[in-house]
């Protein structure tokens, strides 16, 4: 087996999490781009592979733990034990609180806690076999309340209590935890909500601008150098750690 790195980004098949792991492919690991289906992986390790970078596509529900169990069984078989892990899939199921439903509540659960939850309870016994390994988990500046994301904001605070725990935990073994909170990033996500409110994306994207201290909103590849760094070899006294990347303080 190779020294190579492996690592999982979990929702890479686009957004942040395709940003993310080409990112550490051109950062020299092997890459896991793991997404509900395999199949829509194929564009994010299309352009690892054509860049020089190696990768595989796996197929897998973060919420569920059996395919969970099985799709890092494949990274093992397929790529070498998992020691840097990014949890990044995530959903929205917005709504003001009286109108949200139980199953917008436990959609967004579901995947973000539940899933986190999964993907570093299997993935963290190949770091501790390893002594080392880097886990980093996606949150939001929602973590600090926003309207219409009762349920979001609630599993993206969440994630950062998750992620100081697991720093606890995992220490001793040469993990580290830390979080990205990221403020407006452009990917579908949030052209979801743009479409939900009935706003044009560009039009959105131009007055969330206004009001950000750096003038312009986020793009996926300002997420991945943040995680780029907690991943490296110097981060290592890193751990248990917040970083909004917001393009101002907020946090
Ligand atoms: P995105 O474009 O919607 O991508 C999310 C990916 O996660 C999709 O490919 C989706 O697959 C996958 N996914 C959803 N449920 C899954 C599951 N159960 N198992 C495996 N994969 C699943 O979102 P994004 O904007 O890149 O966001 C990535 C992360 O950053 C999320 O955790 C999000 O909450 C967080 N974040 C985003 C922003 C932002 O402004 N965009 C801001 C703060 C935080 P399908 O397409 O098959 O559903």
């Amino acid at each position: 087996m190779s020294t190579q790195k492996v690592a999982i980004v979990t929702g890479s098949a686009r957004g942040i999490g395709a940003a993310v792991a080409r990112r550490l492919a051109s950062d020299g690991l092997a890459v896991a781009v793991l997404d509900l289906n395999a199949d829509s992986c194929a564009d994010t390790v299309k352009s690892i592979t054509d860049a020089g970078g190696k990768a595989i596509a796996v197929g897998a529900d973060v919420s569920d733990a059996d395919s969970v169990a099985a799709a890092v069984d494949t990274v093992v078989t397929e790529l070498g034990a998992p020691t840097v892990l990014i949890n990044n899939a995530g959903i929205i199921r917005d709504n003001m609180l009286f109108k949200m439903s139980v199953d917008d509540w436990d959609a967004v659960m579901a995947v973000h806690l539940r899933g986190a939850f999964n993907m570093s309870k299997a993935c963290q016994k190949h770091m501790v076999d390893a002594g080392w390994g880097r886990i980093v988990n996606l949150s939001s500046t929602s973590a600090l309340g926003n309207r219409g994301q009762a349920n979001y904001s609630a599993a993206k605070a969440g994630m950062q209590g998750f992620t100081k725990t697991l720093a606890i935990e995992l220490g001793k073994f040469g993990i580290t935890a830390n979080a990205i909170a990221p403020g407006f990033i452009a990917t579908e996500m949030t052209a979801a909500t743009a479409a939900r409110m009935g706003v044009e994306f560009e039009d959105f994207k131009k007055a969330s601008a206004a009001a950000i201290p750096v003038a312009r909103v986020g793009e996926p590849e300002d997420i991945a150098h943040t995680a780029s760094f907690f991943a490296s070899e110097g981060a290592g006294f890193v751990s248990g750690q917040v970083i909004y990347v917001a393009g101002g303080p907020r946090g």
